[in-house]
């Protein structure tokens, strides 16, 4: 952890509102999207897949996860993080060198965990976890 709690306070209360409610308006459509397209499977295959219908209502949480591309699993789990560290004010900084992320990446990708140097590096595999 490169960063004290002196940074926290970098961005205000009225930016930390704005992105938590872009967070929320990209979650709410990742979900409801996802949602429809497992509805449109569900109809089309429902007379195959009778059988097992009970056990998917019982883990619909699950199934629902597991009905997810990678992609967009991660990218819920990013909000969810980005979401925290709102709550924690310490949104805004990058997860990896601890430095101010730049409106425009914030604007673009509200849930980016990091800056975009530290994002190449993650892309590249370089970047622990
Ligand atoms: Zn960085």
């Amino acid at each position: 952890m490169p960063t004290g709690t002196a940074r926290a306070a970098r961005m205000s209360k009225k930016e930390m509102e704005k992105y938590r409610r872009l967070l929320h308006e990209k979650k709410n459509a990742l979900t409801a999207e996802l949602a429809k397209t497992r509805d449109a499977e569900e109809e089309t295959t429902e007379e195959a897949t009778q059988d097992i219908a009970d056990k998917a209502v019982s883990s619909y949480t699950r199934e629902f996860l597991y009905s997810l591309t990678d992609a967009e699993r991660s990218t819920l789990l990013q909000i969810d993080e980005a979401l925290a560290r709102i709550e924690e004010a310490t949104y805004g900084s990058c997860q990896n060198c601890g430095l101010p992320m730049s409106e425009k990446r914030l604007n673009a990708v509200p849930w980016a965990p990091h800056c975009v140097d530290c994002q190449e590096l993650a892309e590249k595999g370089l970047l622990e976890a």
